[in-house]
C-alpha cells in the first residue's frame, strides 16, 4: 500500500488528495496543514470580509471532517512541515498546538505550500491593526478588528488584484478607503494606460490612491495610527492592509535540498516532479516555463494549482504521462463596477525583454449598441509584427469581459494569431454580444496594421509630435470636438472630410483620431487612397488617450473629513452637506450624444434655481459632455459617479447660470438652411440643439430648398398658381421625403440612414426638429423664398416664424457663429 504525504491542503493540495484517492483507493494519504483549515476558498477571503459574502461557512468548499470522511484522507490541521529527509524519506512535523514533533515517513510527498504575503521590515509593522490576508485565520482575525473597534479609514498597501478587491469590499462595509501604491500604476499585469481606465474607475467611487508613493514607517502616537509616505505624506488609519506581493513558501523545499529557481520557486519538470523523483510540487510555490515567454515564471493563480494538483495525482498513481503544458496567467478581477483582466504576455514586458511587438487597442461594448444598455468594452492585443501571432490581451469592461478574456487565452494557449482571433466563432443574440464580436474586430483591426493598410500611433506619442511637421485631424463632429480635444487639433468631422481635403497638408505627417479608433480608420483610409502617405490614426482614439494622460492619482480626497464624537468620519463639505429643496429624477438612458445633454437642458427648465436634477445615462460620452455643459452653462454639477456602464450626475440649477433661458449678447448662433438634403438637415439641427443646450440663442434662416425641411406632414389645401403647383409637385412634401446629399440610391440611402440613427438610438430628424422649436431655436423661414417657391405659411410647422433678411441679420449680428448648410 503506497503512502502519500501532501504538504498545504487548500487549492493544490486539496485537489491531489482528492484525485490520489479517485485513482487510488487502498492508499494511505495524509494532508497536512499549518492552518486549521484545508479545502476553503481563499479567493473568496475579501468578499467575506466587505459583507458579500455573508455566510462564513460559505467559504468552505467542505469541512476537513467531511472532506476527511469523503475521500479517506488523514487530515491533520495545525501540523506544520518543518523540514524533509530525503535520504530516509521522511517528514519531521511539528504539531502547533502542543509544540511537539515526530517523523512521518512517504513513498511520495507533494509539496503545495503555496505563497505567503511580504512583510518588510518597515518601522512600525508589527502594530496591531496591520493584516496581510492569506488564509481563513487571517480573515478571522481581520472581521474581528472589524467588529470590535471602529474603523472608518483604511489605507491598503499595494493595488495588486487582492489590493483593490479588499478597497471595493471595505468601501461596500462603509469605509473610507486609501490605497497607496509603489509603482505608477495599479494592477501590475496591465499596460499603463489600461491601468489608467482602472484609475479614472476608482475616482468616480471616491477612493483615494497614492502613486508612485511607498511606506516609510507606520507611526502610533496618540492611540491613532498613521502611516507616513516616502513623500512624507501622513496618513490616518484605522486599519491597515498590506498587500505588497507575495513569495513562494519554500525555505523548508530549499533546506532539503531542492532546487529552487526565481524568487525561491520550487523547480519542477514538465511532469511537475522536483529533481527528487519522489517529491512533486504544485501552485504557488512553483515556478515553471511560461509558454509565451519560454522562460520560468512563477503563477499565482487558483485555476493552474488546482490543474497541477490533478496531473501531480495522475502521475504518481500511473507514472509520469501527463505533462504540465505552462500557464500563460490568465487573471480576471472585479474592480467595483468594472472587470479587468488579462492573459498572455503584456507590452511593457515584451519591451523588456526585447521581443519586438505591435501593440492595438480597440473600444467595443459588451452587446448590440442598439440592445438596450450596452456597456462599454476596451480590448488591448499585442502581437507578432512578422506572423501576427497573438501574444497577449488585456480586456476592461462591465459585462462580458471573462468571455472574451477567455477566447484571447485559448487562442494564445494554441499558439495561434490574429487571424484566429478574426475566426473565433461565438454565439451571438443582441442581448450578448455583436455579429462580430468585439475580439474579431481586435483580429481586424490588428490584421489592418499587418498588412499595412493603416499605420497607428500611440497616445504616449502624442505629447512628442513637433507640431511643425505634424498635422492632428480630429474627425469626430463638431460638437463632440467642442467639448474636448487634443490640443493642436483641427476638426474636421469624417463626413465633410472629401470636401474639405484640401486643407489637409500633404507635407506633414497627419495624425488622425476619433473617440475609440474606428472613425479615425476610415479617416485614414480616406486619406492614404488619396495620396496622403504619412498617415497615422490614434489607436484607442481620444477615449484612451483622455484616459492615460489625465492625472492618475487620487490624492487628499478626505481633507475635509473630521472625526466626529462617535469615532466615526463625517464629510465636512457644506456643498455635499446641504439638502436640496427638491430633487428631479431623469432617466436619459438608451439615448446617443447629443440626446442626453438635449434631455438636461429640456428637464432644467422645470426647476427651480437650487434645486437638483439627477440624470442617469449609459451614453459613454455623457461622463464627459456633462461637465462641460455645466461649465458652458454656469450650472454646478454638484457630483458625477458611474455604475455598471451608467453615469449619474447631480447638477445644481444656478441662477447665475445661462442655462436655457439668459442669453448674452454677441455670443449667439445662427444657421442658414439652404439645403433640403436630409444629412444637411440632420447637422444642422444637430448643431442648433447642441449649441441651445448650452444655453445659446439659436436662429435657422430656412431658405429656398432648406424649407422643405420645416413643412408640416398635414398640409391643408392651398390654392396656387401654375408655377407654384409645379414646384409643389417638384419638391419633398416634407422633411420624411428628404433626399441624402451622397448615396442616396434611388432613396434607399435615406431609408438606411434613418435605420441606422434607430439601431443607434439617435432621435429622427423629425424629433430633433421638434426638440428644437421646444428648446427655443428661433425658426424663420424666409419670405422672398416662399414667394418663388410657392410655400404657403399654412403649410409650415407651428412655431416657425416668417421672417425677411433683416430678420435674420439681426440675429446674425449677435451671433459668434454663423453658419450657411
Ligand atoms: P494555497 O492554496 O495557498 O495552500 C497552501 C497551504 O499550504 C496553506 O494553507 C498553508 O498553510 C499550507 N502550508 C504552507 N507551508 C506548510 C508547511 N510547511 N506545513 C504545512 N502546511 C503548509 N487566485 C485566482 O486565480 N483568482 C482569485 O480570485 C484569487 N483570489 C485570491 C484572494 C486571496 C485573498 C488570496 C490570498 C489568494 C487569491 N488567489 C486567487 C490565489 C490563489 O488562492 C492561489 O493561487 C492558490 O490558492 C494557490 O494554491 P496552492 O495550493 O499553491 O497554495
Amino acid at each position: 500500500m503506497a503512502k502519500y504525504i501532501i504538504v498545504g491542503g487548500v487549492a493544490g493540495g486539496a485537489t491531489a488528495a482528492a484525485r490520489l484517492r479517485r485513482l487510488d483507493e487502498h492508499a494511505e494519504i495524509i494532508i497536512m496543514e499549518r492552518g486549521q483549515y484545508i479545502s476553503y476558498a481563499n479567493c473568496g477571503l475579501p468578499y467575506y470580509l466587505g459583507g458579500v459574502i455573508k455566510d462564513r461557512d460559505r467559504l468552505f468548499v467542505q469541512t476537513n471532517e467531511e472532506f476527511a470522511k469523503r475521500f479517506r484522507v488523514d487530515v491533520r490541521v495545525q501540523n506544520e512541515v518543518l523540514s524533509i529527509r530525503r535520504d530516509d524519506k521522511k517528514v519531521r512535523v511539528q504539531r502547533l498546538l502542543t509544540g511537539e514533533e515526530y517523523d512521518e515517513a512517504y513513498d511520495k510527498l507533494i509539496l503545495s505550500p503555496g505563497a505567503e504575503p511580504l512583510r518588510p521590515p518597515i518601522p512600525g509593522i508589527n502594530d496591531l491593526s496591520i493584516f496581510t490576508l492569506r488564509n481563513v485565520m487571517d480573515t478571522d482575525r481581520i472581521k474581528d478588528y472589524l467588529d470590535k473597534n471602529k474603523v472608518g479609514r483604511v489605507v491598503i498597501i499595494g493595488a495588486g488584484f487582492i489590493g483593490l478587491e479588499m478597497a471595493e469590499n471595505m468601501h461596500h462595509r462603509g469605509i473610507f478607503v486609501t490605497i497607496v501604491e509603489m509603482s505608477d500604476q495599479v494592477m501590475t499585469p496591465l499596460d499603463y494606460e489600461m491601468a489608467a481606465e482602472v484609475h479614472q474607475h476608482l475616482k468616480t467611487k471616491n477612493i483615494e490612491f497614492y502613486l508612485k508613493d511607498g511606506v516609510s514607517s507606520f507611526v502610533r502616537a496618540d492611540d491613532k495610527l498613521q502611516v507616513r509616505l516616502n513623500s512624507g505624506k501622513l496618513l490616518d488609519a484605522d486599519l491597515v492592509i498590506l498587500s505588497i506581493g507575495v513569495k513562494p513558501d519554500s525555505h523548508f523545499a530549499g533546506d532539503a535540498g531542492l532546487e529552487l529557481g526565481e524568487k525561491n520557486g520550487i523547480v519542477v519538470n514538465e511532469y511537475l516532479q522536483t529533481k527528487d523523483p519522489d517529491i512533486y510540487a504544485v501552485g504557488d510555490a512553483i515556478t515553471f516555463m511560461n509558454p509565451v515567454l519560454g522562460k520560468p515564471m512563477i503563477t499565482y493563480l487558483a485555476g493552474p494549482a488546482n490543474k497541477q494538483g490533478r496531473i501531480v495525482a495522475d502521475n504518481i498513481v500511473n507514472g509520469n504521462k501527463k505533462k504540465y503544458a505552462g500557464s500563460i496567467v490568465t487573471a480576471i478581477a472585479k474592480v467595483f463596477d468594472i472587470t479587468v483582466a488579462s492573459t498572455g504576455l503584456s507590452e511593457k514586458v515584451l519591451k523588456a525583454e526585447g521581443i519586438p511587438y505591435i501593440s492595438s487597442i480597440i473600444h467595443g461594448t459588451s452587446h448590440a449598441g442598439y440592445y438596450p444598455n450596452a456597456l462599454p468594452l476596451t480590448i488591448k492585443i499585442v502581437f507578432s509584427p512578422t506572423d501576427g501571432k497573438l501574444y497577449g490581451a488585456q480586456i476592461i469592461g462591465y459585462e462580458g469581459v471573462d468571455k472574451r478574456i477567455d477566447l484571447c487565452a485559448s487562442v494564445i494557449q494554441h499558439n495561434e494569431t490574429i487571424y484566429d482571433l478574426q475566426a473565433l466563432e461565438h454565439a451571438y443574440a443582441p442581448p450578448y454580444s455583436s455579429a462580430k464580436d468585439p475580439v474579431n474586430i481586435a483580429g481586424f483591426a490588428a490584421e489592418n496594421i499587418l498588412v499595412g493598410l493603416v499605420k497607428i500611433i500611440h497616445w504616449d506619442e502624442i505629447a512628442d509630435l513637433d507640431p511643425k511637421n505634424s498635422y492632428l485631424l480630429d474627425v469626430r463632429t463638431i460638437d463632440e470636438f467642442k467639448i474636448r480635444t487634443i490640443e493642436n487639433a483641427v476638426n474636421i468631422p469624417l463626413d465633410d472630410l472629401r470636401n474639405r481635403m484640401s486643407e489637409i497638408p500633404k507635407d506633414k505627417k497627419i495624425i488622425v483620431f476619433c473617440s475609440m479608433g474606428q472613425r479615425g480608420y476610415v479617416a485614414a483610409r480616406i486619406l492614404i487612397q488619396h495620396g496622403y502617405n504619412d498617415v497615422y490614426n490614434l489607436t484607442g482614439g481620444c477615449k484612451t488617450y483622455e484616459h492615460a494622460s489625465g492625472k492618475q492619482s487620487n490624492e487628499d480626497i478626505f481633507e475635509k473629513d473630521v472625526i466626529g464624537k462617535d469615532d466615526y468620519i463625517y464629510q465636512l463639505d457644506p456643498e455635499k452637506l446641504k439638502i436640496p429643496a427638491k430633487v428631479l429624477e431623469v432617466d436619459a438612458c438608451g439615448l446617443q450624444c447629443p440626446g442626453p445633454i438635449l434631455r438636461i437642458k429640456k428637464e432644467m427648465e422645470k426647476i427651480n434655481f437650487g434645486d437638483h436634477l439627477r440624470i442617469s445615462a449609459s451614453d459613454p460620452g455623457f461622463k464627459n459632455d456633462v461637465g462641460s455643459w455645466c461649465n458652458m452653462t454656469g450650472n454646478k454639477l454638484l457630483e458625477l459617479t458611474t455604475e455598471k456602464g451608467m453615469t449619474i450626475a447631480i447638477i445644481e440649477k444656478k441662477d447665475s447660470a445661462g442655462s436655457s433661458v439668459i442669453h448674452k449678447a454677441g455670443n449667439d448662433k445662427t444657421i442658414i438652411v439652404f439645403s433640403d438634403d436630409m444629412d444637411k438637415a440632420l447637422a444642422s439641427m444637430v448643431i442648433a440643439n447642441g449649441a441651445a443646450s448650452t444655453g445659446k440663442k439659436v436662429t435657422m434662416f430656412f431658405t429656398f430648398w432648406g424649407l422643405n425641411v420645416i413643412k408640416r406632414r398635414q398640409k391643408p389645401v392651398v390654392k396656387k398658381d401654375f408655377m407654384g403647383k409645379m414646384f409643389s409637385m417638384m419638391m419633398p412634401e416634407n422633411s420624411l421625403h428628404l433626399a441624402l446629399s451622397k448615396m442616396n440610391m434611388l432613396g434607399l440611402g435615406p431609408i438606411m440612414m434613418r435605420m441606422r440613427m434607430k439601431m443607434k438610438n439617435v432621435d429622427a430628424l423629425e424629433t430633433m426638429i421638434q426638440e428644437a422649436l421646444d428648446g427655443g431655436v428661433e425658426m424663420i423661414a424666409c419670405q422672398m423664398s416662399m414667394d418663388i417657391m410657392g410655400v404657403d405659411a399654412s403649410e409650415l410647422m407651428d412655431g416657425v416664424h416668417i421672417g425677411g433678411v433683416a430678420t435674420y441679420l439681426e440675429a446674425a449680428e449677435q451671433s459668434s457663429l454663423n453658419l450657411f448648410i
